[in-house]
């Protein structure tokens, strides 16, 4: 038997790799089955080239798990090493190139967990590790190799039958949770689920009917536990794959999910190699912001994390899928991620592609892209305020929703509202409603007088809004409440006031004193408007209420005040044949009471007390 000391510069990294390491401790086993997968590979290319003439036969990696004896063996039929190769790469290459890695990164522990420990890692669970392995080269004899982590080690010859490598992981205290078959297997779903070698996991369970009609009976039969999908859809061929494919692919990846909207299937070889279907996940609530990071990334098809942030643009991380390139360095730290330029061309190439598919869609099948429209558009209208580029793209099939349920493009509603929606300045004005239901009578006055109003209800439509106008000058949006219908869009059509200047004095002062302009923080506004608007409406400005809106984003308290305006119509006939003439005082304050709070009520504004005293004051009016 041979002993020997492994030669590392640090005495023994042991300790090292406990303390940075333990948080990603779960990572051994990814790495080990990587390089059991690797072994493999190796040996089918070999054959391939001619240089290996034995069977490959069945080229199944086991992972085998003895409670009892408290290990974990990972089994493969590569190439296998002899007693030399062991000494070059386990006592030398794997040996140095961790404490390498250690001693670069170790500021940064978080990254570690990508890559680059390789099989040293198996002594983060293990307090001594076996390696049995025999060569494919027949003239080899097969070698035991046994290490407990310090730099002493043993090497000697030993009984093998089978080609390949046995690594048996003596599990410590550290590790024992990884002897839980759950967890075990769990971990293997996790990193090993689309590997392209075969891995098995014991046994299991399958149900299976036999025989027909009252024979049948159902048996009970055992199965090899194959852990993973070795042809994972994203590395087939598009053209071979049906829709249905793409569903029950999603399907695996996310059990509880709804079906799919659409997806992309990423498919690129140069100047980068990039593999991947990113899906537009059904929203259960398009109010609610869709959930983050639940595209997981591979590196020829090894799981290395779902934290994508440094990779696809921030809109896209709403996305689901799977990305899978070699060419995204993994075991380099984040700010260098962001400035690297391979990376910043993978992700640009990302954004066209998802850019170009949604044309595709909207082109081909318009209906079913508007059917859609409401589950995914907040991912189209994110990406347009968060990427330049993608905004000019999108443009072109954004859609915008009015309170009929019928989309138009940006540039389809301009044409449609164009004759009725300008101003006397030439601007046009797209209206909207915020809330469908809370706006309504405002949304029924505009689209009496010949408007369209679009919705924007959802939570990013605001910042939406202002994106397109700060990179539009020819329109602005204002929502239907911002000003009462004449003055909506102010096209100078001048009305004159039916009121005498004392009679519009009186009615002044009669709404003067019913409502508390410093207390609500109310504008009291007499106007001369069409006898057909109603006598009292309450207003919210555009531009004050998105400056309210901005600060209670903010989380500052609206210390604006109401930013709302009460316009008292002086034309209505209500006042001119009725409050004007009324004797007592006490019925025109009751009056004003009454339009005042009607108005109120229109705008959602009268609650609590205010309401109730509305409630009774009617009431007893009708008594
Ligand atoms: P890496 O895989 O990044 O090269 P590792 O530390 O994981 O680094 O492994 C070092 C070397 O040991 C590998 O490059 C490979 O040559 C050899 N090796 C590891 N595991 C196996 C295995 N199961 N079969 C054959 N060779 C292996």
């Amino acid at each position: 038997m041979e002993k020997g000391n492994i030669s590392v510069q640090t005495e023994n990294i042991f300790p090292i790799i406990k303390k940075f390491l333990y948080s990603e401790q779960e990572i051994f086993l990814r790495e080990l089955v990587s390089n059991a997968v690797d072994a493999t590979n190796k040996l089918r290319v070999l054959s391939n080239k001619g240089e290996f003439k034995g069977e490959l036969g069945d080229l199944t990696i086991d992972v085998i798990l003895s409670k009892e004896d408290k290990t974990i063996t990972i089994r493969d039929r590569g190439i296998g090493m002899s007693a030399e190769e062991i000494k070059k790469y386990l006592n030398q290459v794997a040996f140095s190139s961790a404490s390498e890695f250690l001693e670069k990164y170790k500021e940064d522990s978080s990254i570690i967990g990508h890559f680059g420990l390789g099989f040293y890692s198996a002594f983060m669970v293990a307090k001594k590790v076996d390696v049995i392995s025999r060569s494919y080269r027949e003239e080899e004899d097969a070698v035991e190799w046994s290490c407990t982590g310090d730099p002493s080690y043993t090497l000697e010859k030993t009984e093998k039958d089978d080609r390949g490598t046995d690594i048996v992981l003596h599990i410590g205290e550290d590790g024992e949770e990884y002897l839980e078959k759950e967890r075990l297997e769990g971990l293997l779903k996790k990193y090993c689920g689309f590997l392209p070698i075969p891995i098995r996991f014991g046994k299991r369970e399958e149900q299976e009917t036999v025989g027909e009609g009252e024979d049948a009976k159902t048996v009970t039969r055992e199965v090899d536990n194959i852990i993973n999908n070795p042809n994972p859809l994203w590395k087939k061929n598009p053209n071979e794959l049906k829709d249905e494919d793409y569903k029950n692919f999603y399907k695996e990846l996310y059990p509880f999910a709804q079906p799919p909207l659409f997806w992309i299937h990423l498919n690129i070889d140069y100047p980068f190699n990039l593999n991947g279907v990113l899906y537009f996940p059904r929203l259960e609530n398009s109010m609610v912001e869709p959930e983050k990071n639940k595209i997981k990334l591979y590196s020829n098809q090894v799981y290395v994390t779902d934290e994508v942030s440094n990779i696809l643009p921030p809109f896209l991380m709403h996305l689901h899928g799977v990305i899978d390139s070699p060419d995204i360095p993994l075991n380099v730290s984040r700010s260098y991620l962001q400035t690297d330029q391979n990376v910043r061309k993978i992700t640009g190439y990302i954004t066209k592609k998802v850019a170009e598919k949604l044309r595709e869609i909207f082109n081909d099948s318009r209906e079913e892209f508007e059917s859609k429209w409401d589950q995914f558009g907040i991912f189209v209208k994110y990406g347009m305020i968060t990427e330049e580029k993608f905004y000019d793209k999108a443009l072109s099939f954004v859609l915008l929703k009015n309170t009929e349920g019928k989309y138009y493009t940006l540039e389809e509603h301009k044409e449609a509202v164009k004759q009725e929606q300008k101003d006397k300045n030439d601007m046009l004005t797209l209206l909207y409603a915020s809330n469908e239901q809370a706006q309504k009578s405002f949304i029924n006055s505009a689209t009496n007088r010949g408007y369209e109003v679009l919705v924007m209800d959802q939570v990013i439509d605001n910042h939406f809004m202002q994106h397109l106008e700060h990179k539009n000058q020819d329109f602005r949006f204002k929502r239907v409440d911002a000003d009462t219908i004449d003055n909506l869009i102010d096209k100078d059509e001048k009305i004159d006031s039916v009121l005498s200047e004392k009679d519009e004095e009186k009615l002044k002062e009669l709404f003067e004193s019913e409502i508390d302009t410093e207390k609500s923080g109310l504008r009291l506004e007499l106007k001369p408007l069409t006898p057909r608007e109603q006598p009292v409406v309450i207003v919210r400005p555009e531009f004050l209420r998105r400056m309210q809106e901005m600060q209670a984003m903010q989380g500052m308290n609206a210390s604006m005040g109401d930013m709302s305006n009460v316009v008292v119509n002086t034309n209505h006939p209500i006042f001119s044949q009725k409050l004007l003439k009324m004797r007592s005082p006490e019925k025109k304050k009751q009056l004003v009471q009454t339009l005042f709070d009607l108005a109120r009520l229109n705008q959602n504004m009268l609650s609590g007390e205010e309401l109730e005293k509305f409630v009774n004051r009617n009431l007893e009016l009708l008594q």
